[in-house]
């Protein structure tokens, strides 16, 4: 295997904000990589910068052998890019549709008519060649916009959130036709906010939150890793507000990922650290006052740990 993408040290700040803090990616070619974190995690920025839609403020990535600073020209020869919006247009058929974009990439018209050809075939919507764009289900647009982003043939695929507001069918299918696009030989990037999307889909997958690349790796490989961290079930002598203010100093703590009261009696941590730090924690809650009758590890499944990972980003970001 042989890396397709690559970046070092990939930056970018929007005035105040750093929403790609230095990321140093690796995806090898024929994969389906998986960019997973929560809303605001910086994966829309990263892929913009790879697409080469916006120029990072430091750092580089090289496709295919491509920088994105030195040569966009050449990377957006070798990559397709769906965006996580799909715009509406009015009064345009399906064939019209990718007729338009392959004049934009110069191809003459018997080229055209045999991209559209295989591409409808492969997306599945060869019988709506002659449907108005817009009379699509959310899911036959989201195909057609992938069918777009492949009429130049490109090597590396970047895909944003593209199961998000797609019924369970539609991302079945979806699975099935990025599957199929890998057989081809593509290699496929893919944006989601939720890690069961893209658990059975991906070879590799980065944990994104605040920019950075928190793990990186096979699903089964992240899991061995988030495993050492622990969540902990935590009970707190006292009543309802001891318990609140226990959470708060636990949420405080930077080995924490999250904090939470469940079912109004108990705390449940999603801690960073190994054994050793999980004793010291201890140490310092006793310290710091906090009432502790007991203090124990659980065992939780892959999703319940991304959650505990990326959870206290999703409040913040909302907050
Ligand atoms: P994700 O795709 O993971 O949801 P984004 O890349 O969209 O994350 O956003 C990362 C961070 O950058 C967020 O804090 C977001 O508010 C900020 N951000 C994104 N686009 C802009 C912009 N054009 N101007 C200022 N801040 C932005």
């Amino acid at each position: 295997m042989s890396a397709i993408v690559q970046t070092a040290g990939l930056l970018k700040r929007y005035n105040g904000t750093l929403a790609v803090a230095g990321v140093d990616l690796v995806v090898e070619q024929g994969e389906i990589y998986g960019l997973v974190g929560p809303n605001g995690a910086g994966k829309t920025t990263m892929l913009r910068m790879l697409a080469t839609l916006l120029a990072p403020t430091s750092g580089d990535a090289e496709i295919a052998g491509h920088s994105v600073r030195r040569n966009p020209q050449a990377v957006r020869r070798v990559l397709g890019y769906m965006p996580d919006s799909f715009g509406v247009y009015d009064d345009m058929k399906v064939w019209e549709y990718l007729d338009f974009f392959g004049r934009c990439y110069g191809l003459d018209a018997a080229q055209r008519r045999r991209m559209i050809g295989d591409l409808l075939e492969l997306v599945d919507l060869a019988d709506k060649r002659d449907s108005y764009v817009q009379s699509l289900s959310r899911g036959m647009q989201q195909r057609l916009c992938l069918a777009h982003a492949l009429v130049h043939d490109p090597a590396v695929l970047l895909l944003d959130e593209p199961a998000s507001g797609l019924d369970p069918r539609a991302r079945v299918e979806l699975r099935e036709l990025l599957r199929e696009l890998r057989s081809l030989g593509k290699t496929i990037l893919i944006s989601s906010h939720i890690l069961p999307e893209l658990e059975e889909l991906c070879t590799a997958v980065a944990i994104i939150d605040r920019g950075r690349v928190l793990d990186s790796g096979t699903i089964n490989e992240i899991g061995r890793r988030l495993r050492v961290g622990e969540v902990l079930r935590v009970r707190v002598l006292g009543d309802d507000s001891a318990l609140e203010a226990a959470r708060a100093w636990f949420a405080g703590r930077n080995d924490v990922a999250s904090a939470e009261i469940i079912m109004g009696v108990e705390l449940e941590i999603g801690f960073r650290g190994d054994e050793a730090g999980a004793a010291a924690m201890l140490a310092d809650a006793v310290r710091a006052g906090i009432a502790i009758a007991s203090y124990a590890p659980t065992t939780t499944d892959l999703q319940e740990l991304f959650l505990q990972v990326t959870g206290r980003a999703d409040e913040a970001v909302a907050g």
